[in-house]
């Protein structure tokens, strides 16, 4: 893909903002005319393109929240400025317990469907599910070709595999590279996160610069030997930043995030040094390339061989490979199905389920339900993950489990064997200390995380009419001199269920909770069609309403109760729908008086 790229375009980032042309002039001498940028060419525009002769006053931008703010997931944020749409991330999130069979929740996209024909581009910051998680489903209603790092495309890949009708075109991109869609230039800034191949953008529109993080953290000494472009931010702030939208997950943790180098030096002494001679399990998640790569090097050094475990394991793995993200020698990886070839003390087993997930290997490791590996004292476990709010109780399960089958669990109580992907207070003011924007919009976080990092900006001196706390389908304008909110568009929740887009008020999820907290009943009666008399018994099947010692005397009662209402009932004219309706309210208001429960009922009639 990257053929398409092409080398030494000038940069050529033209504000028709006054007050950024004329900071851009001050600053000609740290211009960095000769910073290096690929343009897939066929996006190229010649420079009068970039600079219109509108008045200050129609050079509106508008963005609309479609996710990703007053909750952690489903990011998405739409930037449009005349017959122009870019979107910004593409996430999904995963269900409440609210939403019984709901596997995935993608946002409301019912503003982009109108205004289909603007969709130019979706710009991807990384791979993470809460930012490319509901591409597939977003791509097949609207066109728009994907920009995003190789990683992220090769993710983005594996994922459409599943939706092979979905059609649709990718280009990657790589930081500093430099892309024109209509009137936005959009350039990439490198970013270090719990994901490798994590950038930020800052897209330049008529309206001035606006600096989007993604996810990040400054990380110091990171595994790839890259660190968040801080320099360049620094350079946009420069020139003028017209709106910084900053992520604010651990804007509540004070100080620094730590490095994600350091986890492999815990890793090292915790694990391979001290059990020599044990067999190590380590659990994380797929995404987490560099601790992939960390445990890799690790197990190189210490002479033990890989088995990859948990589908997705495998398959990131060999995605980023594939793209030169992850390196490896094939030589040390071995098939799962062949480590009992292996001493223990050889060997190092890479798993899903750091969350308790509960079809993940680890957790069958621990319930005794995974075929090649058997717990036992030999083993030590390393849990290289935090549990996400929400999976506590899942985790520990695994934790006890697996401690009851003798083995050493390390986890991140214990040790250091976890880092967040996420910047810390002093991370995020160094972000706005070097893009000094005029304007702030808090994203990536609940409500009381942007809350904070208003309160934080304040504290470095921003205005707090120049800061707006967004919310799902609020939308704003940016014009050259102001930000303001300008109202709310339709946005959201979409519910997947399986394959199928549901809705949030479906009778489907109604009956399912229902279902779930009161059971069913299903009555059966067979009436003669002459006499309006029941030919046999009453049949009932109830499953979840009543407990067993109780089960034979309610049944017995409500099968008698119903023989009576039959016979006190003249339903001779009476429609058969009309009939089945007046019986099921008969047995679910017994049922509720002698339960407080309402089952679904469901009544049969059968005519003889
Ligand atoms: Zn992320
Ligand atoms: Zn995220």
């Amino acid at each position: 893909m990257n053929k398409q790229l092409i080398e030494g375009q000038e940069k050529s980032f033209i504000s028709s903002n006054p007050q950024q042309k004329k900071q851009k002039s001050r600053s000609m001498g740290e211009q960095v005319n000769s910073y290096p940028n690929k343009l897939p060419q066929t996006n190229l525009a010649p420079k009068s393109t970039i600079l219109n002769t509108n008045t200050n006053k129609d050079k509106k931008v508008k963005i609309t929240f479609l996710g990703g703010v007053g909750e952690i997931g489903k990011n998405m944020t739409a930037f449009e400025y005349g017959n122009e749409i870019i979107i910004v991330d593409c996430g999904m999130t995963f269900p409440d317990n609210d939403l019984p069979g709901i596997d995935v929740v993608i946002p409301d996209i019912s503003y982009l469907i109108a205004n289909k024909h603007k969709v130019k581009a979706i710009i991807l910051t990384h791979g993470h599910e809460d930012h490319i998680g509901s591409l597939p489903f977003v791509l097949n209603e609207i066109k728009a070709t994907i920009y995003g790092s190789r990683l992220t495309l090769a993710l983005v890949e594996n994922k459409m595999k599943e939706f092979s009708k979905v059609k649709y075109k990718a280009i990657a991109v790589k930081p500093k590279n430099l892309l024109k869609i209509g009137n936005f230039s959009i350039e990439f800034i490198k970013v270090n996160h719990s994901i490798a191949g994590a950038l930020a953008v800052c897209i330049n529109t008529p309206a001035g610069n606006i600096i989007h993080t993604g996810d990040f953290k400054i990380d110091f000494a990171p595994i790839d030997g890259s660190i968040t472009d801080i320099t360049r931010f620094g350079e946009l702030g420069k020139k003028g930043v017209s709106l910084l939208m900053c992520e604010s997950t651990n804007v509540c943790r004070k100080g620094y995030s730590m490095s994600e180098s350091n986890v492999g030096k815990v890793l090292e002494e915790v694990a391979f040094k001290q059990h020599p001679t044990k067999r190590l399990i380590i659990a994380t998640f797929a995404s987490n390339i560099h601790r992939l790569q960390q445990i890799l090097n690790l197990s190189q050094k210490y002479k033990r061989k890989v088995a990859f475990t948990g589908r997705s394991m495998i398959n990131v793995s060999e995605v980023a490979m594939k793209v030169g993200e992850l390196t490896y020698d094939k030589k040390n990886i071995i098939d799962v199905e062949k480590i009992s070839k292996y001493a223990d003390s050889e060997l190092v087993i890479i798993s899903t389920g750091s969350q308790g997930e509960p079809m993940s290997a680890l957790t069958r490791m621990a319930s005794d339900n995974f075929k090649n590996i058997k717990i036992g004292e030999n083993d030590t476990i390393v849990l290289s993950a935090s549990p996400i709010p929400g999976n506590e109780k899942n985790v520990y399960n695994v934790i006890n489990r697996l401690y009851k089958k003798g083995a050493e669990v390390i986890y991140d109580e214990l040790a250091d064997v976890h880092v967040s992907g996420h910047a810390c207070q002093e991370e995020i003011k160094a972000i706005h200390a070097l893009t000094k924007p005029k304007f702030f919009v808090p994203i990536h976080g609940e409500y009381r995380h942007m809350k904070v990092h208003k309160e934080l900006a304040m504290k470095l001196g921003m205005e707090e009419r120049h800061i707006i706390i967004p919310d799902i389908g609020m939308q704003l304008e940016l014009t050259p001199n102001n930000l303001k909110k300008t109202g709310f568009t339709k946005a959201g929740m979409r519910l997947v269920d399986g394959m199928t887009l549901g809705d949030t008020e479906s009778n489907v999820l109604n009956d399912r909770k229902q279902l779930s907290e009161d059971g069913f009943c299903v009555v059966i009666l067979t009436i003669s069609g002459t006499t309006s008399e029941l030919v046999s018994e009453p049949f009932v099947i109830t499953r979840g309403v009543v407990y067993n010692y109780e089960a034979d005397v309610i049944v017995r009662e409500l099968k008698s109760n119903l023989s009576v209402f039959i016979k006190s009932y003249d339903f001779k004219e009476m429609e058969l729908s009309l009939l089945k309706n007046e019986i099921r309210k008969f047995v679910s208001n017994f049922i509720y008086k002698r339960t407080k429960r309402r089952p679904i009922t469901l009544a049969m009639v059968m005519m003889v």
